[in-house]
């Protein structure tokens, strides 16, 4: 019997700033300006040291959006020497690339301009749409506005970037309402063709914040839209979920053929036997379907050579170890 192949890849994760103009319901992330809102140059830096040592291949930047418009900001940022949070990231793309890690951005909202600066640094990008609907967990987000977003995914299409988007199922939205986020991102895929993977994920109440008592999608909800999402989608955008969900071994058989990003738990402890507990529950999780690593940049993007001159080499070596890595069943 046939079994399907289920990927991963072995991120950074570096959440650059908790600074955020927007105010989402559901939020568990953002934290005002204060002491400690931005992560320094030199904990990035040593972050991605270890990383590299680890066999890391991305580097995750993922952060507030547009935390300037915060006040109060600037002086934070301003004493690590920059003006804006995306030309700090930029810096610490190029230097996650000088340790052979690809680089991958979701910085929320950025314009065409922004983006297609950080593509130069950046093997792929990434923007959740959440839903097309209008919900009260966005009201105070101006971010969150479909449209925005929608527009945002274009504009990635027309630079040919690689890209990841998805669903936040639980804040509000409908049945129908999954079903035409999943049409819109089916329509802009074949617009631009730049759709590497949709995320489905559902929402969970967090204490402190305005939705804790909201209930949290039950699992026939997770398995209806992420069948609906293997329906809707070709076949060639991969459907993820995050591995962490109670029930991801069951959710595979609905159609998930990706676990997302996962980061060495004990970053600061070097250990050459153990650096990967995840990897065994990814294993387990994975059961006869056979567990493949990947890039941030899939292998069709790769082929088609949507990524900058200066990434050339790191994708090359990567993709070659990778491809060393599968004839070994132990990863
Ligand atoms: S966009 Fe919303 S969910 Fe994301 S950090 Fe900002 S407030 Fe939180």
């Amino acid at each position: 019997m046939h079994h399907g192949v289920i990927t991963y890849s072995r991120n950074a994760f570096l959440p650059l700033t908790t600074v955020c103009r927007n105010r989402c319901g559901y939020c568990c992330f953002r934290t005002p300006v204060q002491e400690g809102c931005i992560i320094s140059p030199k904990e990035v830096l040593h972050t991605l040291d270890c990383s590299a040592e680890l066999g890391c291949t991305e580097a995750l930047f993922t952060f507030g959006e547009r935390p300037e418009n915060e006040s109060g900001f600037a002086k934070y940022l301003g004493a690590i020497g920059y003006s804006t949070i995306l030309d700090y990231c930029y810096d610490m793309c190029i230097a996650a690339i000088d340790r052979g890690l690809l680089p991958h951005t979701n910085a929320g909202i950025m314009t065409y301009d922004e983006m297609e600066r950080l593509k130069d640094v950046n093997a792929s990008m990434g923007l959740m749409l959440e839903t097309t609907a209008s919900v009260s967990a966005h009201a105070n987000s101006p971010g969150k506005d479909p449209a925005v977003r929608i527009e945002m995914i274009e504009n990635a299409g027309r630079l040919k970037i690689p890209f990841t988007t998805g669903l936040l199922l639980g804040i509000g939205e409908s049945v129908q309402d999954r079903e035409e986020s999943l049409e819109v991102i089916k329509d802009l895929h074949k617009r631009f063709g730049h759709i590497q993977e949709v995320i489905i994920q559902n929402f969970c109440p967090k204490e402190g914040t305005p939705m804790e008592h909201y209930p949290a999608p039950g699992n026939d909800v997770m398995h209806d839209t992420i069948r609906m999402a293997r329906e809707i989608l070709p076949p060639d955008v991969s459907v993820q979920i995050p591995p962490n969900l109670a029930d991801a071994k069951d959710l595979l058989s609905y159609g998930v053929n990706d676990l997302g990003g996962i980061s060495p738990v004990t970053i600061d402890y070097v250990n050459p036997e153990h650096p990967w507990p995840q990897i065994n529950e990814l294993k387990k999780l994975a059961g006869e379907f056979t567990l493949r690593e990947r890039l941030c940049i899939y292998p069709q993007y790769i082929r088609k050579g949507w990524y900058s001159e200066r990434l050339e080499s790191v994708i090359k070596k990567l993709e070659h170890d990778l491809n060393l890595n599968v004839n070994y069943p132990e990863i």
